[in-house]
């Protein structure tokens, strides 16, 4: 008998799925969204567009990796797996292919404090987490090597990764990371840009802690 909470819970990240289209953070079936539940948490399906997306479909994955054989959890339900792990403040992980993070990911470099709201990930860069396989462990220790202090990070020749407290606040930041993706790649048009130090970074971390009203 499956819980009206659990349900609930499913029927969010089927919610914010749906909203990964219409927001256009990622096409199709590209990205994967969970959230903690239990001793585990709950992720969307491999390869299933999210346009199509039933409460059946939300598959149960143990903090320890295991979860019903016939339910196909989303092909990166490692790294969510050691995220969950690793970051105990983490409750949502929202994972996208959004088009501007991509293009940046594709050249492996972190974002540098360009804009002050960089400090949205944690602090004064978003890393880029080295490239391999999809799916893989290797990918897995890689994007944790890049969210050391941070709740957000790009991923080599893929996309984009965050987690938060809550889904909505996951998704927000994945939102905003895509923000910061387009300006950099428009700032960087008109030449080098103009990076903020460390200093000016630490006093927005302080303060951007009660920035958020609702
Ligand atoms: P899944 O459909 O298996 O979640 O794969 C999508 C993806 O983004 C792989 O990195
Ligand atoms: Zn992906």
């Amino acid at each position: 008998m499956v819980s009206s909470k659990t349900n609930k819970k499913k029927n969010d990240v089927i919610k914010f799925s749906k909203m990964l289209n219409d927001k256009k953070l990622s096409a199709l079936r590209s990205g994967n969204i969970s959230v903690r539940h239990n001793n585990g948490f709950l992720i969307t399906p491999s390869g299933k567009k999210y346009s199509s997306l039933k409460v059946k479909d939300i598959v149960f994955v143990s903090l320890d990796g295991k979860y019903e054989k016939k339910y196909k959890p989303s092909s990166e339900w490692r790294f969510h797996q050691d995220i969950y792990i690793k970051k105990k403040d983490a409750q949502a992980i929202v994972h996208t292919h959004s088009t501007n993070a991509t293009a940046l990911s594709v050249h492996k470099k972190p974002i540098p404090a360009f804009h002050y709201m960089v400090a949205l990930a944690g602090g004064n860069d978003i890393k880029c987490a080295k490239y391999a396989t999809y799916g893989t462990r290797e990918l897995s220790k890689n994007i944790l090597k890049a969210l050391n202090n941070r709740k957000a990070c790009l991923i080599a020749n893929h996309g984009q990764i965050v987690f938060d407290k809550n889904l909505p606040d996951a998704f927000e930041l994945a939102q905003e990371v895509e923000n910061l993706s387009l300006q950099y790649i428009t700032a960087l048009k008109l030449g080098k840009p103009k990076i903020l130090s460390l200093k000016e970074m630490n006093k927005v971390i302080k303060k951007a802690k009660n920035y958020k009203r609702d």
